[in-house]
């Protein structure tokens, strides 16, 4: 094998190593079954077993209620900008969204297109570098749901709460921190998140929605696009991204190894802990995007004096094995995620190089 570099990469991210090797393994013949995962019908007893294990593997590690259906979805997080609208939001009726960053915008233009929405915050003004307090949050009377954005990807902007809908039923795109911590999910009626984080690869959508939301849901939608139908095929209403749910599986059982969520969220934490204090000790030479207080666990997005300097400092860091470090087109600046699958080390040798690099560019 060719040597790995760090990946630091927002997404398709970093994949745990053993979880990869684990894959290769099983790739040319699953155990027992002769077959690729990739070959074998979805309509098969043994992928059945594997749908269900990665369903109850997310069940175990974040500790879903029974009330949570799981669903399987394509079409990415991206989709779910439409889903969501399309399935609780009416002509006529209104939504509450809450814009901290890129991706709360991207769902924002996609419920527009369904019902009337209002903005009850946004931080345009600022750059995109903080989240509201709760008590700013004042809710639209009669809103449908409220939506927001748990871990603003690009600007590495995290809400260090849950909202509270006040009985507003809470949705929630979780796609860059899930599995990071654990969720509280008396807080939420509806979290989704595309896979290629925290989760597994691209491609795949993973929603968790309340039972009683899909009561909601209208007649006549198109089925693809239904959450109740997808939730009654159990998320085999067409074929599913067999190879996706299959590395979900493998994934939680790694996560499980490792102690779970919680010791996920100690190691996050003094990973961010350390690159964050390599920006703070820097005489601001690297300045960082977010607000100190809502510092996202999983984005480091920082800036250096340029962006002649920034373009410097992510090509050579690439030549030394320090990959996807480029902010993205839309803030520029370097930005380095460090999902649970990120190696410490990886961030000890992002930081020596960040030492180094402003030591000669100073
Ligand atoms: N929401 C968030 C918070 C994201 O970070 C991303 C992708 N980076 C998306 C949505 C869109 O995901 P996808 O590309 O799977 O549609």
């Amino acid at each position: 094998m060719s040597k790995r570099v760090y990946n630091f990469s927002a997404g398709p991210a970093a994949i745990p190593l053993p979880v990869l090797e684990r894959a290769q393994a099983e790739m040319l013949s699953l155990d027992g079954i002769g077959m690729s995962v990739m070959e074998i019908s979805h309509r098969s007893s043994h992928f059945e077993s594997i749908l269900a294990g990665a369903e109850q593997g997310l069940r175990d590690v974040l500790n879903v209620p029974d009330n949570f259906k799981i669903l399987f979805l394509q079409g990415g997080a991206s989709l779910q900008f439409s889903m969501v609208p399309m399935n609780f939001l009416a002509a006529g009726e209104t939504a509450d969204y809450v814009i901290t960053g890129f991706w709360g915008r991207k769902a924002l233009t996609e419920a527009r297109r369904c019902g009337n929405v209002n903005v009850i915050y946004s931080s345009a003004d600022g750059g995109y570098r903080t989240t509201p307090e709760q008590a700013e949050l004042n809710f639209s009377k009669d809103a449908k749901y409220v939506h927001y954005v748990a871990n603003e990807t690009i600007e590495g902007v995290e809400f260090q709460y849950d909202i509270n809908g006040s009985g507003i039923p809470v949705v929630c795109d979780m796609s860059s921190n899930i599995m990071s911590k654990p969720i509280n999910w008396e807080n939420f009626s509806l979290v989704y998140n595309g896979a290629q984080k925290n989760i597994g690869p691209s491609g795949l959508a993973v929603v968790f929605i309340r039972e009683d939301m899909l009561e909601r849901i209208p007649k006549g939608l198109h089925s693809l696009l239904d959450y109740r139908n997808i939730a009654e095929n159990g998320s085999m209403a067409n074929t599913p991204n067999t190879w996706a749910i299959y590395m979900v599986g493998l994934v939680c059982d790694w996560l499980k190894e490792q102690g779970g969520v919680a010791a996920m969220q100690t190691r996050n934490r003094e990973k961010a802990a350390v690159l964050y204090g390599a920006l703070d000790t820097s005489d601001g030479y690297f300045t960082g995007h977010a607000d100190r207080s809502v510092r996202s666990m999983m984005n480091v997005s920082f800036h250096l004096p340029s962006p002649d300097l920034d373009e410097r400092f992510c090509s050579e860091a690439e030549k030394n094995g320090l990959d996807g470090l480029r902010g993205h087109r839309s803030l520029g600046g370097v930005r380095a995620s460090i999902y649970n699958a990120f190696p410490r080390e990886g961030v000890t040798a992002l930081v020596d190089f960040m030492q180094d690099f402003a030591h000669r560019n100073g």
